[in-house]
């Protein structure tokens, strides 16, 4: 399994404290990493300036640290020096740089003021289901400014891969989310533009996150090679800690954060034992330590998909 990867990134947002469900998803990213011989790269998005607090970014540092879950680059002492490559928010000029590519690659990026309420109004909210954007901006010529976000055509056709953990998928960018926000409103760059102009520059060729993203690789891979990648990253979908009804966990919804279990005087084994309890592949929440909990991530990955 050795030699096929290089590297992958465990990329939280600071937007909360992590939970047990980031707990999963970084011993995921690491037992994957191991498995294949990659390193781990940390990033903080915190693309979003409205929600993101430096308070969160220093408590999941501790936490990760606390956990034992040490990257290999982009390191709690590198983050707390100051500026780094790996957080978001220092990279203003990465993103910049990346649509003026497009452009001189002759893609098609415009401005667009469309509020939710707009776009609720011409398409109608469908619960749980996305509304593709309707393009309503696409041919009003809006210059860019203050109030304006910007899109990207992301043309037709199909994507298709072969996700590590979801087996063969089929995509279609546009009929999915319509043409892609790069940049909302308010000026934040968006989750889906950052983190594929990231994993570019960052040479992250193995992605490992949660199945909620699933529907949003096929655009992901359109922009890498809209971006002039030809060989895009490999994807791993892993599942999720579910609640009985269903939905992720959150910290908006109660759920303990690993700084309040640490705080009760918790051990980091026993967080790690819950985490893999609650993902339905250890038996019961004993405590586990970092070792033991990334082999036993490795004995639920699809070995097969991993091989050279
Ligand atoms: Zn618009």
């Amino acid at each position: 399994m050795d030699g096929h990867w290089r590297r992958t990134r465990f990329a939280p947002a600071p937007t909360g404290l992590l939970h047990l469900g980031h707990v999963a998803s970084a011993l995921t990213v690491w037992g994957v990493a191991r498995a294949v011989g990659a390193e781990v790269l940390l990033r903080i998005e915190d693309h979003d300036r409205q929600r993101c607090r430096p308070g969160y970014e220093a408590a999941l540092l501790e936490d990760l640290e606390w956990l034992g879950l040490d990257p290999d680059l982009g390191t709690a002492d590198q983050f707390r020096r100051g500026p780094s490559p790996y957080r978001q928010s220092d990279n203003d000029q990465r993103y910049a740089g990346a649509v003026a590519r497009l452009l001189a690659a002759g893609c098609r990026v415009y401005s667009c003021d469309c509020s939710r309420r707009d776009l609720a109004a011409d398409g109608g909210e469908v619960p749980d289901r996305e509304t593709p954007y309707p393009g309503r901006c696409r041919d009003r010529g809006l210059e860019p400014g203050p109030g304006r976000g910007l899109r990207l055509l992301l043309g037709p056709g199909c994507e298709t891969f072969t996700d590590l953990w979801r087996g063969a998928r089929t995509q279609q960018p546009a009929a999915q989310c319509g043409d892609l926000l790069l940049r909302d409103r308010l000026g934040n760059w968006t989750y889906q533009f950052a983190v594929v102009v990231d994993d570019l520059e960052h040479q992250v060729d193995l992605v490992v996150r949660g199945e909620d993203l699933l529907e949003s690789t096929g655009r992901q891979l359109r922009l890498a090679r809209l971006l002039g990648c030809p060989t895009p990253p490999t994807f791993c979908h892993h599942p999720l800690i579910r609640k009985p009804d269903g939905a992720k966990l959150s910290k908006a919804s109660g759920d303990a954060s690993v700084g309040a279990l640490r705080k009760a005087g918790i051990p980091p084994a026993e967080v790690l034992g819950r985490a893999l309890h609650r993902l339905g592949w250890l038996g019961a929440p004993t405590p586990l330590d970092l070792e033991s909990s990334l082999d036993l991530v490795l004995r639920n990955l699809d070995k097969s998909r991993f091989g050279p």
